[in-house]
């Protein structure tokens, strides 16, 4: 017997029907004798509903009191939550439906993207021993004690309410049944040859997912790994009743390094097309330069990822290169162009039609000349490198967009990722 959490996203519980294949999934654990929570997000599409209703109600007024927004945002996934604790005492399953504020789930005052301070599973368990009843929790939602209102973990967050009730119940494992039986070594529309990963780390995890993987939110990643959390992956179009609940289905556990034995030195290759680069030429080679560009960015909220300065070659000027999301762009070179007299530069040059691929695996920590491999495959394709991050578990490289796949695929040839064919 084991404790289990079931998450069950937006796709899978889009219709009563889908919400009738839940319930079963959920009986068929129940049956094998385990303690089961349900986690469920909102009805697929839900979420974008309710905050295009917002968006329509503010007529002169520019933005909302987050706090309206987030009663409104939360009622999704307490539909969800009262429809399958009915369809399950429906199918003679004894279950009860929880919101945040109900458990609680405590969280702070953050409201839109509040984080979770403590929730208490006490009443849960007490109920899983003495009426073997399913708890069916609202995901994304929780409570701010001091003020008591309602507050939301920011778009994606059942995945984390679902690791954080895995942690305070102190469950076995936490099952995210998704629209996707796992992780990838890279995106199968790219890279058909691309293979399902057995298991992968934390913080393998958390690389993929900061890089645009959507499989799961990346605070719930985080959280698991703080906590310890062993996360599975898998699909719920399965038939319920096709799958063994004593056998290990096809899936991916995100799960502690020290459970993965074969450690492959590349784990996965992940890529993306929205990122802008930007180099601000000839700045002078001096103290607070880096600061002088970089701090207006950050007060503009514009997150900039890859840096790349080189050591001037007379100690007078240099170029500072850096990539932003390709949405903040044009708001990035009008920063820059502002802070023009305090930076002190020649020349502003930017590039629109570039991409990053990323090479990810903790085995790359022991392992010297993992990147050098990735500069020769892609120089033999002809693709040229703009610029190049690294860091212990993954390196970064920043091409021209028209070669991503190419690259992408090259790469996972390269680090012996391709699926053996049949
Ligand atoms: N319903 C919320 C959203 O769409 C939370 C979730 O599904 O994880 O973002
Ligand atoms: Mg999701």
């Amino acid at each position: 017997m084991a404790r289990l959490v079931m998450k069950f996203g937006g796709t899978s519980v889009a219709d009563i029907d889908r919400i009738r294949n839940v319930t079963r999934h959920v009986k068929r654990e129940v049956d094998a004798g385990h303690d089961v929570a349900v986690v469920v997000s909102a009805m697929s599409g839900t979420t974008d509903q309710l905050v295009a209703w917002c968006e329509a109600a503010l007529q002169t007024r520019r933005i909302f009191d987050a706090r309206e927004y987030d009663a409104v945002l939360a009622t999704g996934e307490q539909v969800t939550a009262g429809l399958l604790a009915i369809t399950l005492q429906d199918m003679d399953v004894n279950a009860r439906s929880w919101l945040g504020w109900q458990l609680p789930i405590l969280t702070s005052n953050v409201h839109t993207s509040a984080r979770i301070l403590e929730i208490n599973g006490a009443e849960i368990v007490k109920r899983f021993a003495e009426r073997r009843e399913v708890a069916v929790i609202a995901g994304f939602q929780g409570l701010h004690k001091e003020t008591g209102r309602i507050t939301t973990l920011g778009r994606g967050g059942s995945d984390t309410s679902a690791v954080a009730v895995a942690a305070a119940i102190r469950a076995d494992r936490c099952d995210i049944y998704t629209d996707v039986d796992g992780v990838y070594t890279a995106d199968p529309r790219v890279v058909p040859r691309a293979k399902r990963l057995a298991k992968i780390a934390f913080e393998e995890m958390l690389e993929l997912a900061s890089l645009g993987a959507k499989v799961m939110q990346v605070r719930s990643v985080e959280l698991g790994m703080v906590h310890n959390v062993r996360i599975f992956v898998r699909s719920s179009f399965d038939r319920p009743e096709d799958v063994d609940p004593h056998g290990i289905p096809p899936g991916t556990l995100i799960c502690d390094e020290e459970e993965i034995v074969e450690q492959q030195t590349v784990t996965g290759i992940a890529f993306s097309r929205d990122e802008a680069q930007i180099s601000v030429r000839e700045v002078e080679d001096k103290p607070g330069v880096a600061a002088a560009i970089f701090i207006p960015l950050a007060e503009a909220n514009i997150n900039v990822d890859m840096i790349v300065q080189n050591v001037s070659p007379d100690g007078k000027t240099t170029d500072l290169t850096f990539t932003v999301p390709a949405a903040d762009y044009q708001r990035s070179l009008d920063v820059i162009t502002k802070a023009k007299k305090t930076i002190g530069f020649k020349r502003l040059d930017g590039a629109t039609d570039v991409a990053k691929i990323s090479v990810i695996g903790i085995g790359m920590r022991s392992h010297a000349g993992v990147a050098a491999q990735a500069f020769q495959a892609l120089a033999e394709r002809a693709i040229n490198i703009r610029a190049i991050t690294t860091s212990e578990i993954k390196f970064s490289l920043l091409i021209d967009a028209a070669f991503t796949e190419l690259a992408v695929r090259t790469l996972h040839s390269l680090y012996g990722l391709d699926q053996a064919t049949a």
